[in-house]
């Protein structure tokens, strides 16, 4: 069975997709993908060996070797332009999926959705989508196992106007907080951001017991500028 986790990236790849899932590791989401929804063409990418050899031992395990094709190498660079029209890329840090869409932008012309679940760091990636025009459409957030997760999905938009849109006046929160996350305000995004504030608090505290220099003072403005970002959005009863 799919962790939670893999099966909410799952729902955003339709039947007949042809996909690259960057990052695959055991290869469970184009195995999953192919067994479940019916894609028709996956590439698994891996950068790594072992993880490499383990998405190839699971795909032909499972007899999928006809649908997916196991690929060593970093990033897009494993698939042609006009090979895939969807991308997933799960698991890992929002800066490292960013430098990986940034590294791949020459493979991004068929593309037509992009379906990115980072550990942490979510704001990088909504960055890079709004200067590259990729138009946020949907958001997730779950819990798994103890820790919280996002999923979000981009389509190609037609101009900044369209990559802007989610955002309407709240840029800044937006790409911090998630524009669709923040009219969800669903209990699980509340105690994500409860849970970063408390972090913020004791790194801000640590600071102003340390010897003040221009670098501290800095970082604490930094601080209480996004504390103040998350508690307009988010009643947080202390
Ligand atoms: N996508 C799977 C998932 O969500 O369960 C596996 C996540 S695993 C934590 C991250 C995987 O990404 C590792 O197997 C690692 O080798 C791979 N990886 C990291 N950087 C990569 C890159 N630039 N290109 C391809 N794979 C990469």
């Amino acid at each position: 069975r799919l962790s939670s986790r893999l099966a909410t990236v799952a729902k955003y790849v339709p039947k007949g997709a042809k996909l690259v899932d960057i990052g695959s590791d055991h290869a469970y989401l184009p195995c999953y993908l192919a067994k479940n929804i019916g894609i028709t063409y996956a590439v698994a990418g891996e950068v790594a060996d072992g993880p490499y050899q383990s998405a190839k031992g699971n795909v032909s395990g499972e007899g999928l070797s006809d649908i997916i094709s196991v690929r060593l190498g970093d990033g897009l660079d494993v698939v042609e332009p006009g090979e895939v029209e969807y991308v997933t890329i799960a698991g890992m840090g929002g800066a490292l999926i960013a430098s990986i869409l940034e590294n791949g932008k020459d493979k991004l012309g068929s593309v037509k959705r992009l379906i990115l679940q980072p550990n942490i760091s979510a704001i990088s990636i909504r960055q890079w989508l709004v200067d590259n025009l990729w138009k946020l459409e949907a958001e997730e957030i779950l819990e798994e196992d103890g820790k919280i997760y996002e999923v979000l999905v981009a389509e190609k938009g037609m101009n900044a106007f369209d990559s802007m849109e989610p955002y309407g006046q709240s840029l800044e929160e937006g790409l911090l907080l998630g524009p669709y996350l923040v009219k969800e305000n669903h209990p699980i995004f509340i105690k994500k951001w409860m849970n970063e504030k408390k972090n913020w608090q004791r790194i801000y505290h640590q600071l102003e017991s340390a010897v003040q220099t221009p670098d501290t003072m800095e970082k604490k403005q930094e601080l209480l500028h996004k504390m103040k970002l998350v508690e307009e959005v988010i009643r947080i009863e202390e």
